[in-house]
């Protein structure tokens, strides 16, 4: 197969794509080696993924599929194979994808890693029990299963409670002037409204004039009393039907409104529902198991001397410590060095309130020494199973997140921490002649961490792996043994593999964006001098994760980088400290723009301690714009989310053919009936559930996609109807409507940002981080710039091509020209070197970072000896 011009000496073992075609990939033909580190570059949009995850994973994901079940054939056709000709040498592959989209609650460091189910197993066997409380299962130890969890709380940790505050927000108002904020609105609402003007209750009277026993029925009772309802009558006419006995119009029941709230959001199909009644709600730690979601019997087992709850809330560094004595086998005399790291983790125990193990023998402060003794067995069992877990421990210390907790939620991590996570877990697994394909591994990872990443896949590599890389990051390129660079541009203008060999090599390539950047010397693009700050806005005594009592000021109207090594505080600091003061400042209650779309739960309160001193006053907005999809479900998509949509369903209303069948803006939406597919309510798509698989989306066997039906596609503006312009991309779109500004603007800005190769209905569901961020962007850059919002961005390089970076930053500073302040938090040098001022946070992770190592300019912070980005932002500017 393989040609003369074929790079690939015949030697090494490759995977043989011939005649991809997926997506934008033109025909593609590429020898991948095998058991090396293979890199995919390219600017996004290029075609890497289609390429790498696409066609290779994709394939070997269809013959697996194919192998283990046959039955599968069927509904892999519908879901479509790759379009490639021929792959030839392909093994299994594993992905290791940034998840997009919500990962369950439910999940914690501890699941996603499956250490947990090794500490319960360590509780069961080898834990110390109470006198005469006979041993547990594995699974008594779980929150997630019903033998274990407290039964206050249903192992969630939290109990949920409505309040007459929440209830009712605005005492001034009577019942009728809608006092209580949490009734169902519209009919519903007037039925319990009228219901108890039946019952006698005064609706016409300020809520907070009614007695305290009204007042709490109304709110409270459980009791469900069906009445006859006069509607339309005052409460005099009622008064006189009741006593005529007159025909009521209909028998109504009423519910008192925490039972409403409660029942609602505990039954309700609808997430809008859901959310309304959500807002009433507010969370509290258990007061049962105090958030720790077990059982009394489960909680009063201990090993050396916490119980699993506590043991869970150890960061990872603390718990290998913990650990360390049982797996060398000593449980009694404990060597001084673990007695430190006992005491050290009791220090920590004693300020979490001990739970009330009822008689427990281990209530007050720990003593190592009185320990029961443990039977051989189960000293046996215990150090056996420490012993495997410190290993799989310090593998995730080596990927730099020993600063995580076993408890920790996996929503509450990056998808780069999550990411590493699997990773480490792969790394256990002992398996070899796999091919791991990875989505940008080193996001939201320090310079200085990367390393610990790199030797991670060297060792998979090592073991008889091969390594798939999807990857933007300069040195991860430059270290690998292989390099396919796809391009030269994205979308249609990509999708050519235009480089394929050693690193060295793409140097002499013209026309590839990442040869630019790979041998380009760093000092050409820095000769920029940092602006001046117009004030300063100062944060005082920030309290938060890990942040304690920090002081810590941002320059006004300039460009800022928060730096530091993964899991120091950076997020904590500017995610969630900078944005929650402020926000609270401006009445802004969460920030976030784009909280809509997220899952109904009701907000835990976790706030930020400290305070705004000064700076401000000159402030009018917050506007935060993360990488958290735009949507979740392939409702929303770009055209919906920017509004562009709006303008382009009135223009498709406004044609001839839809007034003369008064069709009105509405019809043109796949959002609600009328206009939109009935067999798949306008997704384009229907859900296919697999045994044993996650459910795949196959495409509507009605509207084959289109999302309309048939008499709805019959209109067209300009030759296209409304399904094939939400084929467009957003460069052809700007073709399309070049004379509708209202849709052109928002497409130019799109574009400006890099994101014309994107489809204008591409689903919210399918748009990585990195493009919801720049979506929000643009959307944001339409509206009018007056110089006074504070934008905070999370990482923006992520998912970018150096590039594609540079696009960015030119809005960015476009911004800040405006008289605007952008807040970053970034591991990019390029980056950081391009801003006025750099923050530091450090020096380490968890507990031993939260600080502020250095804050100046650039080229000043270089020179900290203290600041662990200073060594790679030097050569920046070498
Ligand atoms: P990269 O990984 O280089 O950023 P992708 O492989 O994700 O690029 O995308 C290459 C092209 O294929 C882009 O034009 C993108 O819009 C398109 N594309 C990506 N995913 C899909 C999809 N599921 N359906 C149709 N087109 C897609
Ligand atoms: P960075 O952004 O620098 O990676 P973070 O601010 O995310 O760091 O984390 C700083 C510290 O706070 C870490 O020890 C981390 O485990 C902890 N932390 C962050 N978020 C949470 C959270 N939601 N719950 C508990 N601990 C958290
Ligand atoms: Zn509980
Ligand atoms: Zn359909």
């Amino acid at each position: 197969m393989s040609r003369p011009d074929d790079p690939t000496p015949s030697a090494m073992r490759c995977v043989r794509v011939r005649g991809a075609r997926e997506h934008n990939l033109k025909n593609v033909d590429v020898d991948v080696p095998r058991d090396a580190f293979v890199v995919f570059s390219g600017v996004s949009g290029s075609g890497k993924s289609s390429l790498a995850f696409g066609t290779l994973y994709a394939e070997a994901q269809r013959r697996y599929f194919e192998s283990v079940a046959p039955y599968a054939r069927r509904l892999i056709d519908q879901v479509g194979v790759p379009d490639v000709d021929s792959i030839d040498g392909l093994p299994p592959a594993v992905a290791l994808q940034q998840q997009r989209g919500a990962p369950s609650v439910r999940s914690s460091v501890g699941s996603v890693t499956t250490i947990s189910s090794q500490v319960r197993l360590l509780y069961s066997r080898a834990g110390t029990y109470p006198a005469k409380q006979p041993m547990l299962y594995a699974e008594d130890f779980s929150p997630n299963t019903s033998q274990g969890a407290c039964s206050n709380c249903h192992g969630l940790g939290h109990v949920y409670e409505v309040t007459e505050r929440s209830m009712v927000p605005d005492d001034s108002k009577s019942i009728r002037d809608k006092a209580i904020a949490s009734w169902p609105p519209a009919w519903h609402g007037q039925n319990l409204r009228d219901i108890l003007v039946t019952l006698g209750y005064d609706v016409d009277r300020p809520w907070r004039e009614l007695p305290k026993k009204d007042r709490e029925w109304i709110l409270y009772t459980e009791e469900q009393p069906t009445v006859p309802v006069y509607a339309g009558f005052t409460p005099a006419e009622t008064r006189a039907a009741l006593r005529k006995k007159l025909e009521p119009s209909y028998q109504g029941t009423f519910m008192g409104a925490r039972r409403y709230v409660l029942h609602t959001f505990a039954t309700t199909q609808s997430a809008l529902m859901k959310k309304r009644v959500a807002r009433f709600m507010t969370g509290t730690v258990c007061p049962v198991c105090r958030g720790k979601r077990l059982k009394p019997e489960a909680l009063a087992v201990t090993f050396a001397g916490l119980d699993i709850g506590e043991l869970s809330q150890l960061p990872l560094d603390r718990l290998a410590e913990v650990l360390a004595p049982a797996a060398q086998g000593l449980f009694d005399d404990v060597p001084t060095r673990s007695k430190s790291a006992l005491s050290r983790a009791a220090a920590r125990r004693d300020t979490a309130r001990r739970v009330a193990a009822g008689g427990s023998a281990h209530a007050g402060a720990p003593d190592v020494r009185r320990t029961p003794d443990l039977s051989p067995e189960k000293r046996l069992a215990a150090q056996r199973i420490a012993h495997d877990l410190l290993g799989r421990i310090a593998t995730l210390q080596e990927l730099g997140l020993g600063y995580l907790s076993l408890d920790r939620s996996t929503p509450t991590l990056s998808s780069g921490e999550l990411q590493r996570l699997r990773l480490a877990t792969q790394l256990h697994s002992n398996l070899f002649g796999v091919v791991y394909v990875l989505d940008e591994p080193t996001a939201g990872l320090h310079p200085a961490d990367n390393e610990a990443l790199l030797r991670a896949l060297e060792q998979l590599r090592r073991a008889g792996n091969s390594l798939f890389v999807v990857e933007h990051d300069l040195d991860t390129m430059r270290r690998a043994d292989w390099l396919i660079d796809v391009g030269p541009g994205a979308g249609e203008h990509g999708g050519e593999v235009l480089y394929s060999g050693p690193p060295a090599g793409l140097e002499g390539v013209t026309g590839s964006q990442t040869a630019r950047y790979l041998f380009a010397s760093a000092a050409a693009t820095q000769a920029r001098t940092p602006r001046a700050a117009s004030g300063w806005l100062e944060l005082r005594g920030v309290t938060r994760n890990n942040l304690r009592g920090l002081d810590v000021r941002f320059p006004l109207g300039a460009l800022t980088a928060v730096t530091g090594v993964s899991g120091s505080g950076k997020s904590s600091l500017v995610s969630q400290a900078l944005v929650e003061l402020v926000g609270e400042h401006l009445g802004q209650k969460v920030a976030a723009e784009d909280d809509e779309d997220d899952a109904a739960a009701p907000s835990v309160a976790t706030a930020t301690a400290g305070r705004i001193h000064a700076g401000v006053e000159g402030l009018r907005r917050l506007v935060r714009v993360d990488q958290r999809p735009i949507g979740r479900t392939p409702r929303s998509n770009l055209a919906t989310y920017t509004g562009l949509f709006d303008a382009v369903r009135k223009l498709f209303a406004a044609t001839p053919t839809a007034r003369a069948r008064r069709y009105d803006a509405g019809r043109f939406s796949f959002n609600v009936a009328g206009g939109r597919c009935d067999t798949c309510e306008g997704e384009g798509f229907v859900s296919v559930e697999l045994l044993f698989m996650p459910s795949v989306y196959a495409p509507c066997p009605t509207c084959h996609g289109a999302r309309y039906n048939e008499k709805t596609l019959q209109v067209t503006w300009g030759g296209k109807n409304i399904a094939e312009v939400l084929r467009m991309t957003v460069d052809e779109a700007r073709g399309f409507f070049a004379d509708e500004p209202s849709v052109h603007r928002p497409l130019a800005l799109l574009h400006d940002i890099g994101l014309g190769y994107l489809r204008l209905g591409q689903p919210a569901t399918e748009l990585s981080g990195g493009e919801a961020q720049r979506i929000k962007l643009a959307t944001e850059l339409q509206r009018a710039q007056r110089g006074d919002t504070l934008y905070v961005l999370d990482e923006p390089s992520t998912g970018l091509h150096p590039a594609d970076v540079d696009k960015l930053m030119a809005r960015l500073q476009g911004l800040v020209d405006g008289g605007n302040t952008v807040v970053l938090v970034e591991h990019d040098l390029r980056i950081v070197a391009a801003c006025d001022w750099v923050i530091d946070i450090g020096p380490g992770a968890g507990d031993v970072g939260g600080r502020v190592v250095a804050s100046g300019p650039p080229r000043a912070v270089c020179e900290v000896e203290a600041s662990r980005t200073a060594p790679y932002l030097r050569r920046q500017f070498a």
